[in-house]
């Protein structure tokens, strides 16, 4: 049977946002990322992250150092008990206009189509722009978190145009999606 999914931006959502990050000690989760992810997993999402890292296409780092980066996050997340299995990376530049950088849904797709994923029951959670503009690919549509660029965005036609949940952090993100949210109010339509 299809499962939901929570689409999940890397840098700036799950991790502090390092600007082209390209050494893995230099991974740090942000606040309330373990266990919200462990509390969206244990409501059957599957979690796939989704990553433009065009570091790669730019020349700043390899793909080996890439992995390197990966197996350092899902180690740390480990420690806390989540499972992330899933990424996706599309490694372009904006100007080899690719067919997989966010806001495009390749990768979305790819992922459904590999995974087995119910589109219409899963949700896109990222800082930017880029990631809010995944919405139309997902039933649930788009949460902007507030850490890492979200802060900026919130108010950016770009970001206004697809009408996201507006979070703090993950922690308030899964209380949107869970429906455990004890403060409404804190959560912008
Ligand atoms: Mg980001
Ligand atoms: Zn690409």
């Amino acid at each position: 049977m299809p499962t939901p999914a929570i689409f999940l931006d890397r840098d700036g959502t799950l991790i502090v946002e390092r600007n082209y990050l390209s050494d893995p000690d230099q991974v740090e989760l942000l606040p309330t990322v373990p266990e919200s992810l462990l509390r969206l997993a244990n409501d059957g999402y599957l979690l796939v992250i989704i990553t433009n890292q065009s570091g790669i296409g730019r020349g700043y780092f390899s793909t080996n150092v890439l992995d390197e980066i990966h197996q350092r996050l899902f180690q740390l997340l480990d420690l806390e008990h989540v499972k992330i299995q899933h990424f996706y990376v599309c490694p372009h530049t904006p100007d080899d206009k690719c067919v997989c950088r966010k806001p495009l849904p390749y990768l979305i797709f790819q992922a459904a189509k590999e995974l087995d994923i119910d589109l219409s029951q899963s949700w896109i959670i990222g800082d930017k722009p880029a990631d809010v503009g995944l919405a139309p690919a997902v039933g649930k549509g788009a949460i902007l978190v507030r850490t890492g660029y979200g802060h900026q965005f919130e108010n950016d036609p770009a970001v206004q145009l697809f009408r996201p949940f507006i979070a703090d952090n993950l922690a308030m993100a899964a209380d949107k999606i869970l429906g455990t949210t004890t403060d409404d109010a804190a959560l912008i339509r």
